[in-house]
């Protein structure tokens, strides 16, 4: 048997940077599923699919073939046999991903696929539905937040340092909404899942953050 620690959370709570910590520490697998979703909207964004037309989304997201590879630890998103790592981090997408996610054809493809991952392999899972929907029995589940102001000056100062233009209001606006669209979908809303552990980030360290993670993760082997 497999064990999977799960990690919910809204959009900048520092989930991908936490879980790729504690799946090196441990010697576990770090599956990013939000990269999945990200790698299915460019696959919408490419075939001009209108997000608001469910069905079109519904039928569009059967075509493509998503998989994850890990090369020298680092997950490598695979649409259509294309590398996609370097194509699905900018804002379109990440708007698309938060639009066509809300559909449920889309999210049955991906869960099986994130649930074959995690049943091969000992992996840190992040996500929004991972603890409630796709390993509700993970040896751990997370629930990690952090406040609306914490999470979009993270996002600010990681722009800054790309040299990349930033205003702060128009990030947090950006999260708030991302955050409304993903808590209040019909489909696997973000939710702290029953049983979840709940970190809030706002005034930890990286470090603190992945020390409480191992630490709960310790108490379960007792
Ligand atoms: O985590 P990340 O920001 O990369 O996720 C992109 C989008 O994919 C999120 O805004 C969310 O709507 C969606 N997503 C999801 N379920 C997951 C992971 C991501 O709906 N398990």
């Amino acid at each position: 048997m497999s064990h999977n620690i799960a990690i919910d959370g809204p959009a900048g709570a520092g989930k991908s940077t936490i879980a790729r910590i504690v799946s090196d520490k441990l010697g576990f697998i770090y599956v990013d599923t939000g990269a999945m979703y990200r790698a299915m909207a460019l696959y919408m964004i490419r075939e001009g699919v209108d997000p608001a037309d469910e069905q079109m989304v519904a039928r569009k997201a059967l075509e493509p073939d998503i998989t994850i590879r890990h090369e020298d630890g680092v997950q490598v998103v695979i649409l259509n046999g294309e590398n996609v790592n370097d194509l699905i981090r900018t804002a379109q997408v990440s708007d698309m991903a938060s639009k066509t996610s809300l559909v449920g054809d889309l999210r049955k493809q991906l869960v099986s696929l994130q649930q074959k991952l995690a049943a091969d392999a000992d992996v840190v899972m992040d996500g929004r539905d991972i603890g409630t929907v796709v390993l509700p029995g993970a040896d751990l589940k997370i629930y990690l937040d952090a406040s609306v102001h914490v999470r979009a000056l993270r996002r600010y100062n990681e722009m800054l340092e790309k040299g990349e233009e930033a205003v702060l209001e128009d990030i947090e606006k950006d999260i708030e909404e991302r955050d409304y669209r993903d808590m209040n979908r019909q489909e696997s809303p973000l939710r702290k899942a029953k049983g979840a552990v709940l970190v809030d980030s706002s005034d930890m360290t990286i470090e603190e953050v992945a020390d409480t993670i191992i630490s709960e993760y310790q108490k379960t082997l007792k």
